[in-house]
């Protein structure tokens, strides 16, 4: 069954902070432009805001094909309301086939107020989006809705879902930072810049915005780093169940960092599960930090190496490493679901095998 061949294209919203085009916003294209291919549809940009001549360009050389400006002094700073009129009013005029945001606070918000504006569903945190068809069985038999996105997103529990919305257009989604690679920005790149005239009505602009402050960047760089040594719950004690200082661990983590740092001159970082940081370690403050925190509800990572010390490998810490090139895994639990995934496994205690890492690698001699 072909669903409503009036919406096409392969919308995403673009957010601009300091003049230039987010990169989380550089990734969504690229996950746009995969499914836009496959349905031979274009990937268009939406920008809203004020004094956009000079970064609107930007989609089309990371991968979009045009791009929809609404360029505007009201809409200089970010707002809930007029926001989603513009974009909802957009939606309803145009048709698009899909509509993806980035997965954070600004996308989360938009994406869920136009998907109820436009009565459509909307699918949070994916991780990946293909094309396939839905199949839905009924009493009355069964029915193929031909090409839909497949939202690929972690479920509450221990699997992996799959979210169509079959019978709604656009299909709407937001997909996590770090799912994809951007394109290679390519300045030769053409593509039209389309304007866009919004008459937001007065009512829309709820909230006067007197002043703007930023939050402090975190100097937690999860994101760009090419080796991430990764703790877990396993470090509150070792092997022989004994209980153990854990910033021992962590300092043998940064230690390793520091030396792969230095040899290899490649970022490296320290990660955590969520169960680390939540556990509270009165020891651990100001150390192993939310900031820290890989997997659904945290960060996805993509680094060349992702060591992963004391982790169990639940599901919801497995999302955020999927993208990593090679996973080392230390665990004493030979059955540990993290060995599954692991392209080197080591079963052991993280306090032999850590110092041991940072030995070998520092050149210190090597207890049998
Ligand atoms: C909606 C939802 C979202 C979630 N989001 C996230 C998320 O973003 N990130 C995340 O990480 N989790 C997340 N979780 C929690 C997740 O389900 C797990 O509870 C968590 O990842 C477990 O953390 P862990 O592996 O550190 O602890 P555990 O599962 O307790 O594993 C500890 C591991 O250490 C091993 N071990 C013990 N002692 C040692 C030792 N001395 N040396 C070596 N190994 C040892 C054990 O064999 C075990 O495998 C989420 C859960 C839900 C429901």
């Amino acid at each position: 069954m072909q669903q409503n061949t009036e919406y096409k294209d392969v919308w995403v919203y673009c957010e601009v902070q300091d003049g230039a085009l987010t990169r989380p916003t550089t990734e969504v294209i690229a996950g746009a432009r995969k499914i836009a291919d496959r349905m031979n549809m274009k990937v268009v940009g939406v920008m809203i805001g004020y004094n956009l001549e000079k970064v609107a360009r930007e989609p089309i050389y990371y991968g979009a094909d045009e791009v929809i400006v609404c360029d505007s002094p009201l809409l200089k700073s970010y707002q809930a309301l007029p926001y989603t009129y513009v974009l909802s009013d957009m939606v309803l005029r145009l048709k698009p086939w899909a509509f993806l945001f980035v997965a954070n606070e600004v996308g989360r918000e938009l994406g869920a107020r136009v998907a109820y504006k436009t009565i459509t569903g909307l699918a949070a945190d994916c991780i990946d989006l293909l094309v396939e068809d839905f199949v839905m069985h009924t009493p009355q038999g069964t029915l193929v809705f031909k090409d839909c996105i497949a939202q690929v997103r972690p479920d509450f529990a221990t699997r992996i879902a799959k979210i169509f919305t079959p019978k709604h257009r656009p299909q709407m989604s937001n997909v996590r930072p770090g799912s994809f690679s951007p394109l290679p920005r390519d300045e030769t790149r053409k593509g039209e810049i389309i304007r866009w005239e919004a008459e937001i009505p007065a009512g829309a602009f709820a909230v006067e915005v007197l002043e703007e402050r930023r939050l402090p960047k975190s100097n937690v760089k999860l994101e760009d780093a090419k080796v991430i040594v990764s703790l877990g719950l396993g470090i509150l004690r070792d092997a022989s169940g004994n209980p153990r200082n854990p910033v021992e661990a962590y300092e043998h983590a940064e230690k390793l960092a520091a030396i792969i740092k230095d040899r290899l001159k490649v970022e490296t970082e320290i990660g955590a599960s969520r169960a680390l940081i939540y556990a509270g370690v009165k020891e651990l403050e100001g150390l192993i930090i939310k900031d820290r925190q890989v997997g659904q509800t945290g960060k996805t990572v993509a680094p060349d190496v992702y060591i992963a010390a004391g982790i169990s490998g639940a599901i919801q810490h497995r999302v955020g490493i999927m993208r990593a090139k090679k996973i080392v895994a230390i665990n004493t639990d030979p059955d540990a679901p993290i060995f599954q995934i692991a392209h080197y496994g080591v079963v052991g205690d993280v306090y032999e095998v850590l110092p041991k890492l940072v030995q070998l690698l520092g050149g210190g001699e090597v207890e049998a």
